[in-house]
């Protein structure tokens, strides 16, 4: 279990707290509008009214025993900002924080912000992607145009040797597990024979995954 803060109760801030909390951790919500944290108080292990652009409260709130402190107030930069310098100031070391706009971004990074991040253009480049790759259920992306990809067997695959799916591709596209019903098959054989509803999980470039697509749909 780990302890985390999240500063700013939007939308995003009391996605991410909510889902942290059910995954067992400790969560502590902040944020000045009563309405919001009274809220959310109890589904938090704690949740705070406090001003995030005043240093006294942050220090009360003995912020320096959590694992990471995620600042998450968009749209108000400015007291985004001073809550950083804030939280800097006070020898935090792991901080996240949400960006909105290129300017937000450019300047978190010069304050040397840790992680710095962007919900809604993630989600959009993601939503994107899945929209035009229907049939990948989930994916990674590893950097340098290398992802690793979740695909279903759709009936058409249903018999075909696995080598003779990633013939076209070989030395470029692995298959690093196959899962079927509640059973892995971690680095599968060559002459593994996939059945409809696999779940096939597959790494490679863009380009090598790209060219196996008609053989997915
Ligand atoms: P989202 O786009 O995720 O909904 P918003 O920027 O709209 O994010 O919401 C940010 C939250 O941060 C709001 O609930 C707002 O009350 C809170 N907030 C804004 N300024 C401060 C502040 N100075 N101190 C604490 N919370 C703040």
């Amino acid at each position: 279990m780990a302890q985390y803060a999240i500063i700013g109760l939007g939308s995003f801030g009391i996605t991410l707290a909510l889902q942290l909390a059910k995954m067992g951790n400790e969560v502590i919500g902040i944020d000045n509008d009563r309405k919001v944290v009274e809220s959310v108080a109890s589904s938090l292990s704690h949740a705070v009214i406090a001003d995030a652009t005043d240093e006294v409260a942050l220090e009360e709130l003995s912020l320096a025993y959590y694992d990471a402190v995620v600042v998450a107030i968009g749209e108000d930069m400015k007291a985004s900002l001073i809550c950083v310098v804030h939280l800097k100031n006070l020898g935090l070391q792991n901080i996240w924080v949400k960006a909105t706009t290129d300017e937000h971004h450019l300047i978190l990074k010069s304050l040397g912000v840790s992680r710095i991040i962007h919900p809604e253009e993630e989600m959009g480049v993601r939503t994107a992607r899945t929209l035009y790759y229907p049939m990948i259920r989930e994916y990674m992306s590893l950097g340098d145009r290398q992802y690793v990809v979740e695909i279903p067997a759709i009936e058409k695959l249903s018999g075909t040797v696995l080598s003779d799916l990633l013939s076209e591709v070989t030395g470029h596209v692995f298959c690093l597990l196959i899962k079927r019903r509640e059973k892995l098959y971690p680095s599968p054989h060559e002459q593994f024979v996939i059945e409809q509803g696999d779940m096939l999980v597959l790494a490679g470039d863009r380009l090598s995954l790209t060219k196996l697509v008609p053989r997915l749909v």
